[in-house]
């Protein structure tokens, strides 16, 4: 299967497509991840897109490209993909489908992982990640064994530079202006599944996002 996960920034998508994408045996794609990545080892993608995952914006549609290709064209992706953050506007959901329609593919199911503002910047104000395996803690709702530490593998948690509550507001206008259109489109498409990401604890959010893939799947 090909799912897309939606939601704006910090509703749980990342954490959610991660476990969705273990528990089916194919690779989680975060562009942010990837992104990141890219910036820490100051490549010239990682350069051009600093500056604007700094300030919340949205790096060129071109570059997506490129790491969606690249993705899509990797072994462990020939039985399906869990995109996290990918499509982010009406263009790239197009690249995406002309993409997959390329290697007789589709886009199967669209997870809208969504909550209310309020907690969206509480939840954000305390996230803290892995710069190294990219797994997701939270310092009150899900904290790692270790303080500081990740449970996964041992790297030093940090908290991801664009979390700071500016630009967490930057981003949030960003997602009503380009992604939020998105849920429509597949909305039209029969594909979306919406689940909310703010009721209950991240366990609680993935049955809810696995009964509702189970149902598609069926
Ligand atoms: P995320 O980890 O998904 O919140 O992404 C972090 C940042 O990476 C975003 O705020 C964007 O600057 C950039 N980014 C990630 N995915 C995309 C995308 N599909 N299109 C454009 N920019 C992206």
């Amino acid at each position: 299967m090909n799912i897309v996960f939606l939601g704006p920034p910090g509703a749980g998508k990342g954490t959610q497509a991660q476990r969705l994408a273990a528990k089916l045996g194919i690779p989680q794609v975060s562009t942010g991840a990837i992104l990141r990545r890219a910036v820490d080892e100051g490549t010239p993608m990682g350069r051009r897109a600093k500056s604007l995952m700094d300030a919340g914006q949205l790096v060129p549609d071109e570059i997506l490209t490129e790491l969606i290709r690249d993705a899509l064209a990797r072994p462990d992706a020939r039985d399906g993909v869990v995109f996290d953050g990918y499509p982010r506007n009406e263009a790239q959901a197009a690249v995406l489908d002309r993409l997959l329609s390329n290697i007789d593919r589709r886009v199967d199911a669209v997870v809208l992982v969504d909550a209310p503002e309020e907690v969206i910047v509480a939840r954000l104000a305390g996230r803290r990640s892995c710069p190294r395996c990219g797994a997701v803690f939270h310092l009150e709702a899900a904290p790692p064994e270790r303080p500081g530490k990740c449970d996964m593998c041992g790297a030093n948690l940090i908290q991801r530079d664009d979390d700071g509550p500016e630009t967490i507001r930057d981003r949030m206008k960003v997602y009503r202006e380009w992604t939020a259109g998105l849920e429509e489109r597949y909305g039209r498409a029969g594909l979306l599944l919406k689940v909310d990401g703010s009721g209950g604890t991240p366990d609680e959010v993935f049955d809810l996002v696995c009964d509702a893939v189970e149902g598609r799947r069926r």
